[in-house]
């Protein structure tokens, strides 16, 4: 895969290939069309191998006569793929066709095919992007799903080893290769081993993972969760395992720092049940491998366990599929311009590709690996920088091929009037209390997630304890993460993912957090006092229940007398005998046992007044609503129907 780009490219002119070769220029289109090769119409770039498939192209496209165009092409296209003068094509577009156009107008891709036929050739469009054969030597043929390798990030508490055990294994898996072992920090890089490669994200934290999470980005195939062996699970241990179950990625546990004297990696295997991870040692699923970043013991097992855990997983990309990748890392350099590092998912990318990353678009101008080796070529699973994007993409922005730069920069342009038509109706990621009852009449799952962040580990494990206590058969409360220490920017994008409501005891949001939080609409509601926070989300679980009613005795009333009233209708003149009646009050009229009606209070008088109520001992006048039916010596029974669960 690692093809080394022996030559510069050169620039070749179609014009002068097309005489060379006795062909119209659009049968070299075809060519590179079929290539995947770009075109500005007149030149086109390669190196001196693709200068030749594109020659051996023209050789056997010569009798074809059809070429190929892109739709929405003007007659001054027309002319040079026909290879015919300009005013040629105007003349026939007018005297055959009736069509009258300037050199630059597009036309229709029906009137253009027409003129082509006049010269005797078909038109093959070159339409929107489309998976295109990537080796160039099967070009045609239909590739297939191959397993891929593993794509791992590593997670764990800050000073665990997570650096040491990324650089022990670049170090030793990437030195004896022949490109030296030097290594540039890409965000992301490869092993081979004899089982098989693996592919490293080295983006520090999981505000990478979980960054990439918010923006629909999965990348990470397997999460190794470091735990250092002298330490055990500390705060950002139980972050990590939270965060990796909540993506539902298999783990891995390396137990590190075994070579250190107090090392105790039973301990770390006993805590890690607390927080149902139950090691393969007691009889669980989740391998866990002693290790030492700084000796390099078990770390050959541990790799071996990766390859063995993906072999379970049968992860597989089509090389030859439509291109699919994703941002890791992005950045912009002195003098480079925005470079990118991409893992490449599903296809191939290739060097001059066009490509769209989010909003940046642009043409693959150089690609490296991690070793800072030129690559032509990167299949799935491989990381890879590149150079000659538009701008800065974000990590987590997926990469879609397209076929020129053109139609990249159609795409991108889009998007940012999407995004920008999207920021003015404000887009809710997040959620917020008040906002919960409207979605969650429309969603079947009564689910609360939230996020707590407090000051020292007992305030977490009280408002934890208390908030797992809110719930009833209708909703529940899910706590996706919780933690000590300040709201962080990571917190926001894992309640972004999940809808999530971040609550803080005793902490601030950083400032960093605050905007994330406004950009994406997540709510953090922070409290100094514990019985508040809990009687919030009370009420915000309570507003997420079905609202329940029950039926609320109001009073009885004796029918006296029935009577016209004008011309409005009949009217039951009444006698409160217990409670009130009030206007809109539900009701049953009774005749001895039957009940005649059910219904409500249409209007209520009392004399000649419209009155909202009347009391036990008082006279009213009644109407019902849709029914006269009634007759003297009936019973009334007013009643209202109340939320109980309010
Ligand atoms: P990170 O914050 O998780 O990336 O941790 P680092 O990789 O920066 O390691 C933190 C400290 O632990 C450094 O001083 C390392 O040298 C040390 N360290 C890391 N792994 C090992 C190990 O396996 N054994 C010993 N003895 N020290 C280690």
């Amino acid at each position: 895969m690692q093809t080394e780009v022996k030559k510069k490219n050169m620039i070749v002119a179609i014009a002068d290939l097309a005489k060379e070769f006795k062909v119209v220029p659009g049968v070299v289109y075809t060519v590179l069309h079929d290539l995947g090769l770009e075109h500005d119409g007149s030149n086109f770039e390669a190196d001196d191998e693709t200068v030749d498939l594109v020659k051996e192209g023209v050789v056997d496209q010569s009798d074809s006569k059809s070429i190929t165009l892109q739709p929405g092409r003007t007659p001054r296209d027309l002319a040079v793929a026909l290879d015919v003068a300009q005013p040629d094509i105007q003349k026939t577009l007018m005297m055959k066709m009736k069509v009258m156009a300037t050199l630059t107008t597009a036309l229709k891709d029906d009137v253009a095919e027409k003129v082509a036929q006049n010269y005797g050739y078909a038109i093959q469009w070159a339409d929107a992007p489309k998976p295109r054969p990537t080796d160039r030597s099967s070009a045609g043929k239909k590739g297939g799903a191959q397993l891929r390798p593993p794509v791992v990030t590593i997670m764990g508490h800050v000073d665990h080893g997570k650096t040491s055990l990324l650089d022990y294994i670049r170090k030793a898996n990437v030195a004896s290769k022949e490109h030296g072992g030097i290594t540039q920090h890409i965000g992301a890089y490869q092993v081979e081993l004899p089982e098989g490669k693996i592919t490293f994200l080295d983006t520090p934290g999981h505000a990478a993972f979980t960054a990439m999470r918010a923006r629909g980005a999965q990348v990470t195939d397997i999460a190794i969760l470091v735990v250092a062996a002298d330490d055990g699970i500390m705060p950002q241990t139980r972050e990590a395992i939270q965060h990796i179950k909540n993506a539902n990625v298999p783990m891995i546990v390396a137990v590190n720092k075994i070579d250190k004297p107090d090392a105790n990696p039973d301990r770390v295997l006993q805590q890690l049940t607390e927080f149902e991870v139950i090691p393969e040692a007691y009889g669980g699923q989740t391998m866990c491998v002693p290790v030492s970043a700084h000796t390099g013991e078990g770390v050959k097992d541990l790799l071996e366990g990766i390859l063995l855990q993906a072999e379970v997983m049968e992860l597989k990309a089509d090389p030859k599929g439509e291109l699919q990748g994703s941002v890791i890392e992005a950045k912009l350099e002195k003098g480079r311009g925005p470079v990118a590092t991409i893992l490449v998912q599903e296809g191939t990318l290739k060097i001059g590709d066009s490509v769209v990353a989010g909003t940046a678009y642009g043409r693959i101008k150089a690609m490296t690996d991690y070793t800072g080796e030129k690559l032509a070529e990167a299949g799935p699973s491989t990381p890879v920088e590149i150079l000659g994007l538009s701008e800065v993409p974000q990590a987590g922005d997926q990469v879609e091929w397209a076929p020129d730069e053109r139609s990249a920069r159609e795409v991108a342009t889009k998007r940012v009037d999407a995004d920008r038509a999207k920021n003015l109706v404000v887009v809710s990621r997040g959620m917020t209390l008040s906002e919960l009852r409207k979605k969650l009449d429309t969603e079947e799952l009564k689910e609360l997630n939230l996020v707590i962040k407090a000051d020292v580990q007992g305030s977490v494990e009280a408002v934890r304890g208390m908030l797992e206590k809110v719930k009833n058969e209708e909703v529940e409360t899910k706590i996706i993460l919780s933690g000590v220490g300040s709201i962080t920017e990571s917190d926001i994008l894992l309640a972004s993912a999940a809808n999530a409501i971040v609550v803080g005891f005793n902490v601030k949001p950083e400032g960093k957090a605050k905007q994330e939080a406004e950009r994406h609409k997540v709510e953090i509601r922070t409290y100094t006092i514990i019985y508040e926070l809990i009687e919030d989300i009370e009420a915000a679980v309570k507003g997420m229940l079905e609202p329940k009613f029950e039926e609320q005795y109001l009073g009885s009333v004796d029918i006296r007398i029935r009577f016209q009233f004008g011309r409005k209708g009949v009217i039951a003149g009444c006698y409160v005998t217990d409670g009130k009646v009030i206007r809109n009050a539900l009701c049953r009229v009774r005749r001895g046992k039957d009940i005649i009606y059910d219904g409500k209070v249409a209007s209520l008088k009392h004399l000649k007044d419209d009155v909202r109520e009347v009391t036990m001992g008082m006279e009213c006048g009644v109407t019902f609503e849709g029914w006269e039916g009634f007759a003297e010596g009936d019973t009334i029974e007013a009643f209202e129907m109340i939320q109980v669960n309010a």
